[in-house]
């Protein structure tokens, strides 16, 4: 059998959580793996702004998510590419009895958040990693099993039989994480028995910069801003929906869909008049029980997921990123090495305050 490649610090998933942890972790001495199932995203993202190029999935960025991506230098590849900063939050009941406002002036900042497309914060991270000499990234290659060797260290099969060891294996492998199945992990999970329809579409009248979200009976939905062009106007949605209701309106051709959206957005922003394709993602609340094992960490959805409707689940994703780089950056300055129980205890105690 071939030796094992030998790492301080393997990261499974190079999504936005791991992507960021590698980035963080670049350039302190470390050796360090990131190991995707997929193949990379292309080296150029679509510049044109058609409804069909959009990414479907976006992020509401906080700032301080924001101000974490500068450190890691990839915020400017983002604004360069596109993003809409969003100064205003709209919230209203669809019983008419309720309306809430949020405004940037309330707390003194230019704007509450941005919207990002998510492949483009992927992009700006992984052009950070392809310029680290000290990350090795390897991909499309999927982690098959992994296990804690008798030295503490962790042993990691890839499909293909490669091996890997190190002294920290990070799961940023998503809400269905292998690496927390295979390691035992116990997560407390229900089913929110709702899906997400994410799109894009095109509204008759501008967003004016605010992220709108109409609660319904049957689930919120939210539009948000997105750049436009020309006198087009754009948001990305997010229509959480009762289970029962979801095939449905994903049935509904493009006319249909979009009547039906402004109706349920009371044609708040004008009629909905173009809409790119569907997807839908189920919603499920996860919280790992502990996020860390000596020699084991969790990161990002692998250790909590929640509704989309509060917009905060990569931001707390990024959060335990900063917080998890901080602490083997720490360690490895004190000579502490990244997989030690000592190392990891700041993060356990903060998953169980939240738990
Ligand atoms: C509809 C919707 C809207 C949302 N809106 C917001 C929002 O506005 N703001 C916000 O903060 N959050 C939002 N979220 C949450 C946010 O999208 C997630 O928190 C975020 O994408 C999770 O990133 P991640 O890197 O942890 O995981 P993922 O993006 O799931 O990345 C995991 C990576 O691991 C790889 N992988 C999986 N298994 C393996 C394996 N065995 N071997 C190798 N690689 C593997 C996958 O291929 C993938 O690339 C939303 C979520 C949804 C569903």
């Amino acid at each position: 059998m071939a030796d094992a490649r030998q790492f301080d610090v393997v990261i499974v998933g190079a999504g936005i959580a791991g992507s960021a942890l590698a980035v963080a972790l670049s350039g302190h001495g470390l050796m360090i793996a990131l190991v995707e199932a997929q193949a990379l995203p292309a080296s150029a993202l679509p510049q044109s702004k058609n409804l069909q190029d959009f990414d479907p999935r976006v992020s509401a960025l906080t700032p301080r998510s924001r101000e974490f991506l500068s450190q890691l230098g990839a915020w400017d590849a983002i604004a360069a590419y596109r993003h809409c900063a969003y100064r205003h939050m709209t919230v209203w009941d669809a019983e008419g009895t309720g309306q809430i406002e949020f405004d940037r002036a309330e707390v003194g900042a230019s704007e509450l958040g941005h919207i990002v497309e998510n492949r483009a914060i992927v992009h700006a991270l992984l052009a950070r990693v392809a310029t680290a000499a000290d990350i090795t990234v390897l991909s499309p290659v999927a982690l098959a099993s992994c296990t804690r060797l008798a030295s503490s260290r962790m042993s990691l099969t890839l499909d293909g039989g490669e091996l890997l060891e190190a002294d920290l294996l990070v799961a940023a492998d998503g809400a269905l994480s292998r690496v927390r199945e295979m390691m035992s992990f116990r997560s407390r999970e229900w089913d929110y028995g709702h899906r997400a329809i994410v799109a894009t579409v095109e509204v008759e009248r501008p967003h004016d910069a605010t992220a709108w979200q109409r609660f319904l009976p049957s689930g919120p939905l939210a539009l948000l801003p997105l750049p436009g062009e020309n006198g087009h106007h754009y948001c990305s949605i997010v229509w959480s929906l009762q289970e029962d209701l979801v095939d449905a309106v994903l049935a509904l051709d493009d006319a249909a869909f979009c009547a039906e959206l402004t109706r349920a957005s009371e044609a708040r922003l004008g009629a909905v008049l173009d809409a790119s394709r569907r997807f839908a993602h189920p919603l499920r609340q996860r919280h790992a029980v502990d996020y860390v094992q000596p020699g084991v960490a969790l990161v990002a959805d692998a250790a909590h997921t929640i509704h989309p409707l509060a917009g905060q689940g990569i931001n707390l994703g990024l959060q335990d990123v900063a917080v998890l780089a901080a602490e083997i950056l720490a360690g490895q300055r004190n000579g502490v090495h990244p997989g030690s129980w000592t190392c990891c205890s700041v993060i356990s105690g903060s998953a169980r305050a939240r738990t």
